[in-house]
């Protein structure tokens, strides 16, 4: 007999006539004989509306409360479709993080797990039940709820496939794969056959959010095979996310992604010494926040100008410390953007393939799109734009890259 994790998001049992679709697929996939657990998400919005709830309260709401408050989303879902399964016939049990002691650190918002215990999902499974499982929670060692990031309920899936040694681990979201850019903003997309976990980690990381992006991390370390497929449709389709294989790097680009969260922060005459971006960057890295590209000037007249990115959300507070730092280190002044564009292309054919950056400047210098940062790996290359173009560079990097006609322009292939 198999064992097959499910893991419905929130678009997927966004409504009671979703949860019971969701319960009919269910029906069927136990109807072949393979135990199953599901993990489930909120229902769409229900996150959200309840972060908005608590920042009514308080500008500032303790994240240990705020965690208790927004675990709930996936505590109604869990119970909704284990009432419908029960409904229709079947033994379902539900469980929360705290009843599988799905451990985790006391990172409120974004705890890591540290260890499940996988008996009592066990007996349940052997007793011929469904097991229904709340996504995106856990419980930290003094038994405090956390929840471990946003769109992590992928996460708990990929967890809990890999501590139960799970059979497969499939994804149902509301597009039936991954696809060569985001199918929502770029019509031309395709849907991927399959992708390696390294090009799927790079995707996540840069704003494909089809996978949350540490759900592909453990996917990878534990070598869980994922199949992402759609909830609303019955075909086939889906997309394998695994090793790569040989064939993989005859492609040079397999995706493109665009992430209009990021800003932009700007030092502007920075005495040009040694020490100096330790100093800027040490408080940053202190408070927690990451910081994703960095830019230096060459220094004229001994002084230079320092740009770097980060999360939209992260902002307010890296400007509080770098306008304390200007002040302390006699920079000329701070500037930012509040929203950039990161558009990437990504691809483990890169590595053996000369001529991609090149060819993807010359790309939107066609469009008359400016590059105000480049930043690259092995498997892509990144340019943060003004967030205005973010689509446009996007969809004209997929026409060059992954468009029709592509395949004729390929360098040095
Ligand atoms: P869920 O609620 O099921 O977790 P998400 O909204 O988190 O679903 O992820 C699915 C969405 O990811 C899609 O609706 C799509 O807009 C977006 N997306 C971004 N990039 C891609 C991509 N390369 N392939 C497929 N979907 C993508
Ligand atoms: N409900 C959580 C969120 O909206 C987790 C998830 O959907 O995966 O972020
Ligand atoms: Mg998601």
């Amino acid at each position: 007999m198999r064992l097959v994790v499910h893991k419905y998001g929130g678009t997927s049992v966004g409504s009671i006539e979703r949860i019971k679709a969701v319960a009919e697929r269910v029906r069927h996939a136990r109807a072949l004989g393979d135990q199953l657990v599901v993990v489930v998400s909120a229902m769409a919005g229900e996150t959200n509306r309840l972060f908005a709830l608590a920042e009514q309260l308080s500008d500032v709401p303790h994240p240990r409360e705020t965690d208790v408050l927004v675990a709930t989303g996936e505590q109604v879902s869990a119970a909704l479709l284990a009432i419908r399964l029960q409904a229709l016939g079947m033994p379902t049990v539900s469980f929360l993080a705290h009843q599988l002691k799905i451990v985790t650190d006391s990172r409120h918002g974004g705890a890591r797990i540290r260890s499940i215990d996988c008996s009592r999902l066990r007996s349940a499974l052997d007793e011929g039940n469904i097991a229904v499982v709340a996504g995106y929670q856990g419980v930290d060692p003094e038994g405090d709820i956390t929840t471990l990031g946003r769109g992590a309920s992928d996460l708990t899936a990929v967890a809990v496939a890999a501590a139960l040694k799970a059979d497969a681990c499939e994804i149902y979201t509301d597009v039936d794969g991954v696809y060569t850019a985001d199918p929502n903003i770029c019509p031309e997309a395709r849907r991927l056959e399959r992708i390696s976990y390294d090009e799927m980690l790079e995707m996540a990381g840069l704003g494909a959010k089809v996978l949350q992006l540490r759900s592909v991390e453990l996917a990878r370390r534990f070598n869980v095979p994922l199949l992402v497929r759609s909830s609303f449709t019955n075909g086939e389709g889906g997309t394998w996310v695994g090793q790569e294989e040989k064939a993989m790097e005859d492609v040079l680009v397999s995706g493109v992604t665009l992430d209009q969260n990021q800003s932009k922060i700007t030092l502007t005459g920075v005495a040009d010494r040694a020490g100096l971006a330790a100093r800027i960057f040490g408080p940053i890295a202190d408070a927690g926040i990451v910081v994703d590209m960095i830019i230096q000037n060459a220094s004229a007249d001994g002084r230079t100008d320092l740009t770097f990115t980060a999360a939209r959300g992260d902002l307010r507070r890296a400007l509080e410390l770098v306008r304390i730092v200007a002040a302390e280190i006699g920079a000329a002044g701070v500037r930012h953007e509040e929203q950039v564009a990161k558009v990437s292309i990504v691809g483990v054919g890169m590595r053996t393939h000369a001529g991609v950056a090149a060819k993807m400047f010359a790309v939107l210098a066609a469009e008359g799109i400016n590059i105000e940062m480049i930043a690259t790996s092995e498997i892509k290359v990144s340019v943060v734009v003004n967030s205005k173009y973010g689509e446009l560079a996007m969809r004209a990097l997929h026409d060059a890259f992954l468009g029709r006609e592509a395949g004729a322009a390929k360098p040095d292939a």
